[in-house]
């Protein structure tokens, strides 16, 4: 295999598991192949494990947890150690986007601009809640006629399995392993098949860092047997997961099984609503960003463009032209402004609802399917006029197609953007005041954002209601989500 060469630096071509601060190969010496989406060449190899790479790294987070160095640490310690991290993740921060864009065949500056500095900003904003990590006195009449100070401390919740999604993994990694390294406790990743580079990094990081052996190990091979046995695993307490509703229901429903905890980050289908009265060009552009950034592999993606009825043809046709105009091919290439999707099952999963949007009668006006030669490349895609009973209106398609809907007035509106399975992000475009207020009060979602799509910042819970998950990321809900609330009660008298 050649060597990777990015404008940043030698990105690996040889991965292996690290488990307690050490590189291994799998026992039985199998390995996957990370294959490149742009020319479907290899990229990469890496180690692929299986139960006894599991049981290994899950011991070594479980005796590191329960006797190491590291629960010995006080919270202040552990956020200078988490602060190490951040500075060394800064130092490889261009290296790290490279990683995850060679990965997915995204636009380098994509993750240069999004993702790492999110990803820095959230290890920080970790490290600063280490030791601040606070319980509560409350006051109570006594028990059994005798006074009593009852007070609650928070504690790590223990051995964690973060199992990851490809598509921005670097990021999504971090929102994990640094409220829970904030928290107290020790992990064990798993990430995408597709996508192991970046989180080998990060342990490697960690171990440069000072952070004890044993903390931070990643174990890479697939879901079905490696995501597996960790939720399975008697020694795993909590399991934090971000990928497809369908995986995150087969989690939920195997960890129930021991009351191991979970967190659930899941899909969407995330509503942009545009009222008439807002700034149009202000509307579009995030519009645009919402349904094609990362080619709409994003969970809080805007796929769904609800407008009002009178503006819609004319919005939908803007929206169009803009879709038009993208420059699609390799993103290495100068220009270049939007590369393939991941992997072969999603350029078949896109093309399926494409020919769905086309057969259930929705109009065309940008993009389509495109013939398949080589490499994993979709056209950004405009359906408008639709209904918001379509397939296209209604699943998840996890690529860049924008389906716009028409509305009549308010009450319609939420009605259409609240008439899914799903409730993860949403956007209201609105000049008035108090309709923004109103719309954000009656949408079903985790985040709404007003004049503005998807914004998150590493002080801002992340989440999902209804099929999109349950628990917060991010924010001080994203480092308790790694802690058990104990109440003490002591008799005073
Ligand atoms: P996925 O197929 O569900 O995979 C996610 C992770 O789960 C991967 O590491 C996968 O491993 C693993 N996995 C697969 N089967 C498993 C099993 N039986 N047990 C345990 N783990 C298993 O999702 P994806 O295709 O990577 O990501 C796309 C989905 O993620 C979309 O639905 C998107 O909306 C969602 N997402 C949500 C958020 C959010 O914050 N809410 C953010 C990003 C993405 P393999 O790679 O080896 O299959
Ligand atoms: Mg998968």
């Amino acid at each position: 295999m050649t060597k990777l060469q990015s404008e940043a630096g030698l990105l690996p071509t040889e991965m292996f598991h690290f488990i307690n601060g050490i590189e291994v190969e799998s026992s039985d010496g199998a390995r996957g192949e990370l294959i490149n989406p742009v020319d479907e060449t290899v990229l990469a190899s890496y180690s692929f494990g299986g139960v006894a790479e599991v049981d290994a790294a899950v011991s070594a987070a479980r005796s590191e947890f329960d006797n190491g160095v590291w629960s010995s640490l006080s919270g202040y310690q552990r956020g200078c150690l988490i602060n190490k991290l951040a500075d060394l993740v800064e130092r490889d921060a261009d290296l790290i986007a490279d990683m995850d864009a060679v990965c997915i065949g995204r636009v380098p500056m994509e993750p240069r601009i999004l993702d790492l500095p999110n990803a820095i900003q959230t290890i920080r904003t970790s490290a600063g809640w280490a030791d601040k990590i606070e319980g509560r006195t409350i006051p109570t009449p006594g028990y059994l006629g005798r006074a009593t100070l009852s007070y609650t401390v928070n504690e790590p919740v223990g051995v964690v399995a973060a199992i990851t999604p490809w598509n921005t993994p670097f990021m999504i990694t971090c929102w994990k392993v640094a409220p829970l390294l904030a928290a107290g406790c020790t992990v064990v990743i798993k990430p995408s098949e597709e996508t192991p580079m970046s989180a080998l990094h990060l342990a490697k990081l960690a171990k440069e860092a000072g952070i004890p052996d044993g903390v931070v190990n990643v174990v890479t091979g697939s879901g079905s047997v490696i995501g597996n046995a960790l939720v399975r695993h008697p020694s795993v307490d909590k399991i934090t997961f971000t990928g497809s509703p369908a995986v995150g229901q087969h989690i939920q429903t195997e960890a129930a099984k021991d009351f191991k905890r979970v967190s659930l980050e899941l899909g969407g289908k995330s509503p942009q609503v545009v009222f008439s009265d807002a700034d149009q060009d202000e509307a579009l552009a995030g519009c645009a960003m919402g349904i094609f950034f990362n080619q709409g592999q994003i969970c809080a993606a805007g796929s769904r463009i609800l407008v009002q009825r009178d503006i819609a043809d004319e919005f939908a046709q803007k929206l169009a032209d803009v879709a038009s105009n993208i420059v699609v091919g390799n993103p290495q290439e100068e220009g270049v402004q939007m590369g393939p999707v991941c992997k072969k099952a999603q350029l078949d999963r896109v093309n399926y609802y494409i020919r769905e949007g086309v057969a259930a009668g929705a109009s065309l006006l940008a993009g389509g399917e495109c013939p398949y030669e080589k490499g994993w490349f979709v056209r950004p895609t405009v359906f408008a006029a639709a209904t918001n009973d379509m397939a296209i209106a209604q699943q998840e398609i996890f690529g860049p197609v924008a389906t716009v809907i028409p509305f009549d007035d308010e009450q319609d509106a939420v009605e259409i953007a609240n008439g899914t399975v799903y409730g993860l992000g949403a956007t209201v475009w609105t000049s008035d005041v108090k309709r923004a207020h109103r719309m954000a009060k009656k949408i079903k979602a985790g985040a709404v954002g007003v004049n503005c799509w998807a914004p998150i910042d590493a002080r801002l819970p992340w989440g999902g209601v209804k099929q999109s998950g349950s628990g917060r990321e991010c924010g001080l809900s994203g480092v308790m989500a790694y802690t058990e609330e104990k109440v003490i009660t002591v008799v005073t008298d």
